[in-house]
């Protein structure tokens, strides 16, 4: 079965109303590869703004992290249950800075992607190592660990995205080659034929994120289990388009 090809542009805590304006205008005059799932996640305070904005059936927009509980006394955060009454269909969950820098655990993880799952959401899953896991060999056994975590809490993955982002590639413009992604993608698709079926394995997309720009997506976007993109930095840029664009 044909996976159908997908880039997410992650905006991080980037820009103003001005600057996310200007990205979906870029977005809407651009002739997009209409066999792309795009998923752009801008700042919360620019969600419905970029929503409303977005002329493409084609783009969707994504949250990029959330909270668990529904409601309640838990000042600063956003609730999946508030992105589903808002229409925002996608949730960036596990980014490895919400791993690192706010202290979000494997079970957090596995937590919120259950929560957002309940709540009908999609769901782009970030795992990856760090460069010391990777210097020790342990870059799938990292992986694993962070997919284990979230298969024990999760039976259905038909509306979850995996996004392979090795730590040492992101925001460094030291990209995976195309041969060190496809290996870690291709033990991800092993992992999840064996924990999940072979039916479940072949339909879900594993995308790469790490330095990913209009120069490497190419290379990238011609492995075998390479289904597309999370993009940080280029998607703040006009070659986003190239990007989404990669199999052209
Ligand atoms: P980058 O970020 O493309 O700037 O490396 C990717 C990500 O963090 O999703």
């Amino acid at each position: 079965m044909a996976r159908t090809f997908f880039v997410g542009g992650n905006w991080k805590m980037n820009g103003s109303i001005q600057t996310s304006k200007d990205l979906v205008a870029n977005l809407n005059k651009a002739q997009l590869d209409p066999n792309t799932e795009v998923v752009i996640a801008p700042p919360a305070l620019h969600l419905l703004l970029v929503k409303d904005l977005v002329e493409s059936s084609q783009v969707k927009i994504s949250a990029q992290n959330a909270y668990h509980k529904a409601s309640g006394a838990f000042t600063g955060e956003i609730s999946v249950s508030q992105l589903k009454d808002a229409q925002v269909p996608w949730v960036i969950i596990g980014h490895s800075e919400r791993r690192t820098l706010f202290g979000e655990a494997d079970s957090n993880v596995a937590e919120k992607t259950k929560a957002a799952l309940a709540e009908s959401l999609s769901v782009i899953l970030c795992v990856g190592e760090t460069l010391e896991e990777r210097e020790k060999n342990e870059t799938v056994s990292v992986v694993v660990r962070q997919l284990d975590a979230v298969a024990a809490e999760v039976n259905d993955w038909s509306k979850i995205v995996v996004a392979y982002e090795p730590v040492w590639a992101i925001g460094t413009g030291k990209v995976a080659t195309a041969e060190q992604a496809q290996e870690v993608h291709a033990a991800i698709r092993k992992w999840a034929t064996e924990k999940l079926g072979s039916q479940v394995a072949e339909a879900l997309r594993i995308i790469y994120g790490g330095s990913v720009a209009a120069k490497n997506c190419k290379e990238l976007a011609g492995q075998p289990d390479i289904d597309g993109f999370l993009v940080g930095g280029a998607s703040l840029k006009p070659e986003f388009v190239d990007i989404i664009n990669a199999r052209l």
